[in-house]
């Protein structure tokens, strides 16, 4: 199979890879849509097996983005850049700033931030490079850490899934949280201040028994939090935690979380909805963090400061969003994840439909 006929690829306006030979770097920046506006999405470091590994993580990343962007009505487009190599051993300034010269090339088609591996002190290099770099810190502009607005996302989602699947408040709630990093561990805070009886797992030890102390959670090994007696079940560490193995162990009656990709597939997320889970679509509830670093890109466009206010406005309407994605998979009784992927992919095919007509 050529990658122009793999699913990885379908809707994609563009694929760059990018090599340096001085710095070693190796970089893929999957550009999925520009329909909303120019395509944003972090960048990721991760030790790929392979290129092939990488374009996969890249095509699949930034397709997401676009979905992602769109739910959060925002004026961009899905894209998404990875960088190969081991974050722990390989970084260097100029490793960031060739990176930021292959930003460039694209001309602002893409804006660039931090993912997984990537900290706003590399972006700090790839910005000597470019302009179309947001997640930096020390400007007016800046939009700080995305983790806690993501965290508060999170937090409004869920509380109104338990609404909907179990109609009652937080309150005495048993939620299971896998990873208890960044935004995980605000999650948690967030959702101790309301009242509810947390469960959590990480494989970082310290950073576990941190949240857990702060929070008064149970704590259980990472494999067991499957087999924790929950209402909600809430994945915040890496994608794919819901799969065919893991699923007939959740008790849960709610999945709601902020990891990206958290279904293994659309298999999965047909069975989530056969068991009678109410699974709040991943890339909708986790939206708050692209809006953090949305209102970055959009302040650095006009030069002005970051606008608390707006970011604000945004997640109400992300809630709202979410509710309709709610309303109408409970009224036509499909998987919500379905659902959500009409709304977007609708809100996407109308942004590309105004361009075509404008241009
Ligand atoms: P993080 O790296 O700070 O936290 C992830 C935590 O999960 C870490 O503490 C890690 O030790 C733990 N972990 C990894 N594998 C695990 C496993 N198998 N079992 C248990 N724990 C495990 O990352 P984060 O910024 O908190 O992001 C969490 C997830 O949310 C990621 O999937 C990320 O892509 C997604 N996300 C984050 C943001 C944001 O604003 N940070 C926004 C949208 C989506």
């Amino acid at each position: 199979m050529t990658l122009f006929d793999s699913s990885a690829f379908e809707g994609h306006e563009g694929v760059h890879a990018f090599t340096d030979e001085k710095s070693g770097l190796k970089s893929i920046i999957a550009v999925h849509s520009t329909a909303r506006g120019p395509a944003a999405g972090g960048c990721r470091m991760w030790p790929y097996a392979d290129a092939e590994a990488a374009l996969t993580d890249a095509l699949r990343l930034s397709r997401a983005m676009s979905f992602k962007n769109a739910m959060a009505d925002l004026d961009l487009g899905g894209g998404k850049a990875v960088i190969i190599g081991d974050a722990r051993t390989a970084k260097s300034p100029a490793l960031f700033e060739a990176f930021g010269a292959c930003v460039e090339q694209l001309g602002g088609r893409y804006w660039t931030a931090e993912d997984v591996g990537v900290s706003p002190a590399d972006l700090t290099h790839a910005r000597q490079r470019t302009r179309y770099v947001a997640g930096l810190e020390g400007h007016k502009a800046a939009s700080g850490d995305p983790s806690p607005v993501t965290a508060e996302g999170v937090f409004r989602g869920l509380q109104l899934c338990v609404r909907r699947a179990l109609n009652r408040d937080l309150d005495g709630v048993r939620v299971a949280i896998q990873g208890v990093g960044h935004v995980g561990g605000y999650l948690a805070e967030k959702l101790h201040a309301a009242g509810a009886k947390l469960i959590l797992t990480d494989v970082n030890a310290e950073v576990l028994h941190d949240v857990a102390k702060r929070t008064g959670a149970e704590v259980v090994a990472p494999g067991a939090i499957f087999d924790a007696e929950c209402d909600v079940f809430a994945p915040c560490a890496l994608g794919g935690a819901i799969n065919p193995t893991t699923l007939p162990r959740i008790k849960a009656k709610v999945i709601a979380g902020a990891a990206n990709n958290q279904l293994a597939d659309g298999d999965t997320g047909r069975a989530v909805f056969d068991h009678g889970m109410l699974y709040a679509p991943d890339y909708v509830i986790n939206g708050g963090g692209i809006i953090n670093v949305a209102a970055e890109i959009r302040a650095l466009e006009v030069d002005a400061a970051f606008d608390p206010a707006w970011v604000d406005a945004k997640l109400d309407r992300l809630m709202l969003t979410l509710e309709e994605v709610l309303d109408r998979a409970a009224a036509e009784n499909r998987p919500t994840h379905e659902v959500a992927n009409e709304i977007a992919q609708a809100r996407i095919t109308l942004a590309a439909e105004k361009k075509k007509a404008a241009a």
